[in-house]
């Protein structure tokens, strides 16, 4: 049994405070839904717990099983079973995929025998295409290939958490069904996962046990699986994401002025 634990979790980007005060709790076998809006700072959330660089945590905890993961280096914390699926992932030209997971593997102390067979599995059981499995990383390969390729590794090295930053995002309707199955198939294995989204297309397959909503950098609410729905019909203005009505009157006067002024 594993827990991810974020307490009171503040990070500012380039000056600026994002996360405003992050609690989450993901323990094995939950599956976590973080939905909000662009700019409500999901992705940030995903970079400050993997430990991206450019990023500075000015309050709270992140702890797995106990372990401060904010002291760690990210390549520490993948050790330590922490696991990231990039929203957008990285082409890394003459890095074979099999040769990082083999690589992946070792230096987790785990076997690499029968590592070729598993990939074949894997790969059909996702849908990628097999030949893509001895090509360099994420290279030339199409927006639903490199999901399905994260995906593919997610379920290889099967680490305690996984955070998914938009795995719909890119991702076709097969795509998306075959990865999200997968994804909830390695829940009921055990894995936890933090699956942020702004869509709820992704949770019909991959079903959350909680959700919650994040907007301008807080958790607004949380809820159960019907949380989705609320959020399906009434989007994110119901939780504080209206526009600001008084400051966009503002911004257009003030235009109108400038054109007044030529
Ligand atoms: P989301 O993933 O929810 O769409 P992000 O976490 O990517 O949101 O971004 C949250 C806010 O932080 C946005 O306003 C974005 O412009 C800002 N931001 C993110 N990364 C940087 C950065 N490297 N430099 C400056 N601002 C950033
Ligand atoms: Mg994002």
């Amino acid at each position: 049994m594993s827990t991810l634990e974020v307490r009171g979790l503040r990070a500012a980007v380039a000056g600026t405070e994002i996360l405003r005060g992050i609690d989450l709790t993901v323990s094995s076998g939950e599956v976590h839904a973080v939905m909000g809006p662009n700019g409500a700072g999901k992705s940030t959330l995903s970079a400050v717990i993997m430990g991206k660089p450019g990023y500075e945590v000015l309050a709270g905890t992140v702890t797995l099983d106990g372990v401060d993961v904010l002291a760690l280096p990210a390549w520490e914390r993948a050790l330590a079973g922490l696991h990231l699926v990039m929203q957008y992932p990285t082409e890394v030209p003459g890095v074979l995929l099999d040769d990082v997971l083999a690589e992946a593997l070792t230096s987790r102390g785990r076997s690499t025998d029968g590592l070729e067979q598993l990939l074949v599995d894997e790969a059909a059981r996702i849908g990628f295409d097999e030949r893509l499995l001895h090509r360099p990383l994420n290279v030339d390969l199409s927006g639903g290939e490199k999901k399905r390729n994260e995906t593919l590794q997610l379920a290889v090295l099967a680490p305690k958490v996984a955070i998914l930053d938009e795995l719909d995002s890119g991702l076709d309707i097969d795509a998306l069904r075959d990865c999200s199955r997968r994804v909830e198939a390695l829940s009921n294995d055990g894995l936890g996962v933090l699956a942020i989204t702004h869509y709820s297309r992704l949770l019909t397959e991959l079903r959350p046990d909680r959700v919650h909503v994040l907007v301008k950098g807080r958790i607004v609410a949380s809820g159960g699986p019907e949380l989705v729905d609320v959020l399906e019909r009434d989007g994110y203005a119901a939780f504080g994401d209206a526009p600001e009505p008084v400051e966009a009157a503002a911004a257009a006067a003030s235009s109108l002025d400038d054109l007044f002024k030529i």
